[in-house]
């Protein structure tokens, strides 16, 4: 598998999820800072309240206090005055409890002197709110709060009568005086408890607020750290790619420099020796020796052939995308072999096949290829000395790859080419082919991600093998 594709194959971390978290986290942190802050400004609203109330009853029982003793109609007044303050938050509460008119419950707040642009927020809580555990023990509060406050109605309204029929003895008066003082004393014990309790709430709150702050900004900043690291790395990965496509073109180009120069070269030599043997050939009288240089001329077209015939391989093998698809490898083989029935020698050699793997999936085109120039260099350099020249091809699988082996007995490959044959343009003392055959061979090989070694002994034989994998991933 070549470097860019294990590239590819790298995974990282969606940046769009990424990204989508961060987006999700930010509006959750701008959603729930909304409406914290916004209770927190309503719990306010409702300590502010809870302030004119406790204010308004305590002045209502110093006019009660003073009345009692000095029996002014004008305090009677004043007393009734304050006292409206708890009696109209008491009149909201009711109204809120029993899901009831907005009007009522503001001209409620209204008199219970809390702020016009309180009141929305005052009735939203109570709605939202109302069953929350800190916020249910505060209106439970405000309710005993306003029963007290009821009870000083009805104690003041008594007094009241007495002083206006003249029938408040000195005795009654203290004994309402100390009513008076009893309901004052649990009223305090009350609004205290209703104060703390939302203070307690708010701490709750603002504790919350800055836990799911704190969690939300963390999301934010490893959701951003990760997108950055990722970044980075996809960076340095297209780098590398770049590199390795850098480096691929470099190669292309010596190549492509190298097959300008060689093919014009290869392609000049059998036109330009042609040429000479058929001015030879002209001034030629004997005809033997004009069929020698027929069949010299023969051979320079045939080597011209093969040459054209390589080349149109090698640009079909770079310029075709691999087709993967079953194939069977007997008949493949048995292709080759025929094709090459036609040229010399190839009667005086006995093929073998052993064939233990044939169907397999594969691109035909590639194994074409390799099976054609494998074949045709073991009858190329088959060893004329030799009275039985064999070549035997064997497929078979092994650890997991399928095998291709076409061995030979034919010249062999000394110990110092054997590397450099699959070189392009690489040919031996022979002399007799393109030296393309075993490059494209190679190129078609890699194409199907596999591998070809050659073993091979001068005199004895070579065998070259070719390893492919057993799935492809499309
Ligand atoms: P060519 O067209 O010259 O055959 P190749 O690339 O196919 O080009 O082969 C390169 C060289 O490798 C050949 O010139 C030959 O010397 C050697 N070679 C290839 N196959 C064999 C073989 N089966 N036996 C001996 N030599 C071989």
């Amino acid at each position: 598998m070549n470097k860019s594709r294990i590239i590819e194959k790298l995974k990282l971390p969606n940046v769009f999820a990424l990204l989508l978290t961060v987006f999700v986290s930010c509006a959750l942190l701008i959603v729930i800072n909304y409406y914290t802050i916004k209770i927190l400004s309503i719990n306010r609203a409702y300590i502010n309240g809870e302030s004119h109330y406790s204010k308004g009853q305590k002045e209502a029982v110093r006019h009660l206090t003073a009345y009692l003793y000095n029996q002014e109609e004008t305090l009677w007044k004043l007393f009734q005055k304050e006292l409206k303050i708890p009696q109209g938050d008491g009149i909201a509460r009711v109204a809120l409890i029993n899901n009831g008119n907005e009007t009522v419950i503001k001209k409620g707040l209204r008199a219970g002197g809390n702020n016009e642009k309180d009141l929305d927020g005052i009735i939203w809580l109570f709605k939202h709110f109302h069953s929350v555990s800190f916020f249910k023990k505060a209106v439970d509060e405000w309710e005993k709060g306003d029963l007290l406050i009821n009870q000083l109605s009805v104690i003041g309204n008594q007094a009241h009568q007495k002083i206006q029929s003249s029938n408040l003895d000195s005795e009654t008066r203290d004994k309402i005086l100390a009513q008076i003082s009893l309901l004052s004393d649990r009223l305090s014990i009350i609004q205290r408890n209703y104060s703390n309790t939302l203070s307690d709430g708010t701490r709750k709150i603002e504790n919350y607020l800055i836990f799911t702050n704190v969690f939300f900004i963390l999301i934010i900043l490893s959701s951003v750290a990760v997108y950055y690291s990722v970044m980075i790395k996809k960076l340095l990965l297209s780098k590398k790619e770049i590199e390795i496509q850098n480096d691929n073109l470099i190669i292309a180009n010596q190549e492509l420099d190298k097959f300008v120069y060689s093919a014009s070269h290869d392609l000049r030599s059998p036109i330009t020796s042609l040429k000479g043997l058929i001015t030879i050939a002209q001034d030629e009288e004997n005809p033997v020796q004009i069929k020698n240089y027929l069949h010299m001329m023969y051979q320079s077209l045939t080597k011209q052939d093969q040459f054209i015939n390589d080349i149109i391989d090698y640009s079909r093998n770079k310029r075709k995308q691999l087709l993967i698809e079953p194939v069977s490898l007997n008949k493949l083989i048995d292709d080759a072999v025929n094709q090459h029935q036609h040229i010399k020698n190839t009667n005086a050699i006995t093929f073998k096949k052993d064939i233990a793997i044939d169907e397999i999936t594969s691109d035909s085109l590639r194994l074409k290829i390799i099976l054609n120039n494998l074949i045709s260099n073991a009858i190329k350099y088959s060893d004329q000395k030799k009275t039985e020249k064999k070549i035997c091809i064997k497929t078979y699988e092994k650890d997991g790859f399928y095998y291709i082996a076409i061995e030979d007995n034919g010249i062999g490959i000394r110990e110092e080419f054997k590397t450099k044959i699959f070189e392009m343009f690489f040919v031996t003392n022979n002399n007799i082919g393109s030296g393309l055959g075993l490059y494209i061979a190679k190129e078609a090989v890699e194409n199907l991600d596999g591998g070809i070694s050659v073993s091979t002994t001068i005199n004895l034989g070579s065998t070259f093998t070719v390893t492919l994998p057993k799935k492809y991933e499309i």
